[in-house]
């Protein structure tokens, strides 16, 4: 029998640890496997808004691919996915094109701005490796200039966040703890700095807890957080951001806008003709799309409907790791000629979102709540667990977060 080609699409959490269960699962004799990624490392996603505020070095985040997989059973293919032809079998990458017998596409996700106008073209994203850097860099540039022009203005020292979601939460969080640093870096008053977090939806943190939100609002606002809530944002301009609340319009002058209030699947999926709501494919209970039954999905691209509640479950790392599981089996089971492919049922565990370097808030093992510095450990615990599942104790060592009181 001709060894089938199986192509992995993306080195994101989905991706990864995909391939990494196959490589475990399937002898070189049965495949060829190729995992296609835009750079040679897999970054932490999670970890992103630590690399934005300047928080964590990006090198903690990223983890070189070479390091996680064995190469003498995965080819890793560093390049840039450009479309996929589901009726020809094929993938075009920049560089070549690929033929496979079973795809997993595991591209995430890409922010998804709503049509607010100059949200694309004059506000930041927390989105890869690189656009988390620039963010840093812009702050501290924007720091720099402050003592370096003759009459400074406010646009320096005004960063505003649009969205107060889980990533607005933990970015703020993070800027909360680096901005006194900065302010001594650079010898600017503390009082001079303003961190504007504007969310439209009645609350922060929408689906949380009510007395998880009053605590994390509580903890920023007293490490000097403002919030602009049921704050509806109209328009980003090279000034700055407008927002509308109580039809009262505001514009707050900020050079540095960062836009953390939404994200949609990888528009590629959509664009190669598979049937997607914002980039999402609504996937099979085997995690295969609808109409093709050599295509898998997994992480962010994927769709998935919570039937308790009737709504999709939100895109998460924790559901990415998870669905790898069932995608690595099912892909195994037809690589091999069998049939019987598993279905794929999600075991939330909890979720925490971090307020800074030791705060945080948390639901976990069956709705218990979790506050400050106890929410704050099981956080790192979550991303150590996560380390050690992906490259063993070596990896977690490396890479892992130790210092619970830091
Ligand atoms: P991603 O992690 O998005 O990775 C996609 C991969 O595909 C990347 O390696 C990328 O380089 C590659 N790629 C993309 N396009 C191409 C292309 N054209 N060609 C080649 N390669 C390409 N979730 C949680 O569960 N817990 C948390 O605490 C949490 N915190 C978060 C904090 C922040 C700041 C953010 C932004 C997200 C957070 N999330 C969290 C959500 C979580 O990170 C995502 O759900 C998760 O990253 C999705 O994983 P994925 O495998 O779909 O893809």
């Amino acid at each position: 029998m001709k060894k089938p080609n199986i192509v992995i699409l993306g080195a994101g959490y989905g991706g990864i640890m995909t391939a990494v269960k196959l490589q475990k699962s399937l002898g070189v004799n049965e495949a060829n496997i190729k995992l296609v990624n835009k750079h040679s490392y897999h970054y932490q996603t999670t970890w992103l808004h630590e690399n934005a505020a300047g928080t964590l070095h990006h090198d903690r985040t990223r983890i070189q691919i070479k390091d996680v997989i064995d190469t003498s059973k995965i080819d890793f293919i560093q390049d840039t996915v450009l479309s996929i032809q589901p009726d020809e079998k094929k993938v075009t990458l920049e560089n070549t094109t690929l033929d496979y017998d079973y795809l997993v596409m595991g591209l995430g996700f890409e922010a998804e701005t709503f049509g607010i106008p100059g949200l694309k073209e004059h506000a930041f994203g927390i989105n890869n490796i690189n656009s988390s850097r620039l963010i840093r860099q812009h702050i501290e540039y924007n720091f720099a200039k402050y003592n370096n022009v003759k009459e400074p203005g406010e646009e320096l020292l005004n960063i505003v966040v649009g969205g107060a979601g889980f990533t607005g939460i933990e970015f703020v969080g993070e800027l909360a703890n680096r901005v006194p640093e900065l302010c001594k870096e650079y010898d600017i008053p503390r009082e001079k700095v303003r961190i504007i977090n504007v969310e439209a939806a009645p609350t922060a943190l929408p689906g949380f807890d009510p007395a998880l939100v009053e605590y994390a609002m509580n903890s920023l606002e007293s490490r000097g957080v403002e919030f602009k809530i049921g704050a509806m944002i109209k328009e980003v301009t090279p000034k700055g951001l407008v927002y509308e609340k109580d039809e009262e319009r505001v514009e707050i002058p900020s050079n540095t806008v960062v836009w953390a209030a939404g994200v949609r699947g990888n528009s590629i999926v959509e664009d190669s003709g598979f049937e997607a709501m914002r980039g999402r494919v609504k996937v099979r209970e085997d995690m295969r799309t609808p109409d093709y039954d050599d295509v898998f999905v997994v992480g962010d691209c994927a769709l998935i409907i919570n039937e308790e509640t009737d709504r999709p479950y939100p895109p998460t790392a924790q559901m990415a790791i998870q669905q790898a599981d069932t995608v690595a089996h099912n892909v195994k089971v037809l690589a091999r000629g069998e049939k019987e492919l598993e279905p794929f049922e999600p075991n939330i565990q909890g979720t925490v979102a971090s307020l800074g370097h030791d705060d945080a808030i948390g639901v976990v093992f069956n709705g218990k709540k979790l506050f400050g510095w106890s929410a704050s450990v099981m956080k790192k615990v979550i991303d150590n667990r996560y380390l050690l599942k992906l490259g063993g104790i070596g990896l977690l060592l490396k890479k892992g977060k130790f210092n619970i009181f830091h």
